[in-house]
């Protein structure tokens, strides 16, 4: 038996004694060790979620004579088919075949242990510690493959981060790693622009007057965000998506309909990436450390959930005990 989390909705997570899953052909058996919270988690804390959620996974493989046994491995999260014209092509996030995401459709890391697809471990290197090493998911695999797409169409110059959560904040530190300059994030959480402030960036409280950018990343999954966004691109800049978000509506005014600009969506990272994302945070390691601002276990994690739901933290992680 193990303890895992079940979303009942409501902001309401109760720990339940589940059998240990059993791991299938393909599959080994990953104990958790940890668990980061994202902002896609908030609408399965509000609505509740048929499967155990949780997708930014550290564990240690548990499957005694298998060459990964006792390995520490991330998650790597949609389960690919290696067949399809994406997968060939390098780019497995992309896969035709994935209908399966680990912790959306299939259970995920709120829990002491889970099954996972051999294709989705990620091997840990030693110097990686628990906490930072989950990072290299959502916050640094997603931010920064945004940023590789964006050094297409904006090599250089000004940035604007619309969102300091855990992506933007994540997007900011890999712009400034690459060169970016000034990197100016908005967001109206006081306690977000500190830590974007602490962080290297230039906080803004409006955006009131500024002049355009040509490299404007949004990252909040905010309808207004988004419609800034569109209006604040320079002609010729470029907009990347990295938010999230159910609903969305523009108003196609003025500044958006007379510039020629681009606009890119990114989700998530090709693996091909994963090798440089651990040089970013090897680089950067004490600012990356900075956003894990809590940790709690399984016992605590309606607790932290509120907390985060809040926004009074940046990136809380589940943590178990090894
Ligand atoms: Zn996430
Ligand atoms: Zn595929």
């Amino acid at each position: 038996m193990m303890q895992a989390a079940r979303f009942a909705g409501d902001r309401k997570i109760e720990i339940r004694q589940i059998p240990l899953p059993v791991p299938t052909a393909g599959e080994v058996l990953l104990r958790v060790r940890a668990c980061s919270l994202c902002g896609s988690d908030l609408r399965v804390f509000r609505n509740g979620w048929p499967v155990t959620p949780g997708h930014e996974i550290l564990g240690v493989v548990d499957k005694p004579g298998d060459r990964l046994h006792g390995q520490r491995c991330l998650v790597y999260i949609p389960v690919w088919c290696g067949r399809c014209d994406q997968c060939q092509a390098q780019r497995p996030h992309l896969c035709e075949n994935a209908t399966d995401l680990m912790g959306w459709q299939r259970d995920g890391g709120y829990a002491e242990a889970l099954a996972v697809p051999r294709q989705c471990l990620l091997p840990v290197p030693d110097d990686i510690p628990d906490h930072l090493a989950t990072l290299l998911l959502d916050t640094i695999g997603t931010a920064a493959h945004g940023m590789r797409l964006s050094a297409r169409l904006a090599p250089s110059g000004r940035v604007l981060i619309l969102g300091a959560g855990p992506i933007g904040l994540g997007a900011m530190l890999v712009a400034l790693q690459m060169g970016y300059g000034p990197v100016e994030v908005f967001d109206p959480n006081p306690m977000r622009r500190g830590v974007a402030a602490e962080l290297g960036g230039v906080a803004l409280e409006s955006l009131e007057g500024r002049p355009a950018y040509p490299l404007i990343l949004e990252c909040s999954g905010n309808e207004t965000a988004r419609q800034n966004a569109l209006e604040r691109v320079a002609a010729m800049g470029a907009v990347i998506q990295l938010g999230e978000a159910a609903g969305w509506q523009v108003n196609e005014t003025k500044a958006i309909r007379r510039k020629d600009f681009f606009y890119v969506r990114s989700f998530y990272f090709p693996i091909s990436e994963y090798a440089a994302n651990i040089e970013l945070l090897r680089a950067h390691r004490a600012q990356y450390e900075r956003l894990v601002d809590e940790r709690a276990p399984l016992a605590g994690l309606n607790a932290l959930f509120e907390e985060f739901a809040n926004g009074r933290r940046i990136k809380p992680q589940l943590s178990l005990a090894a």
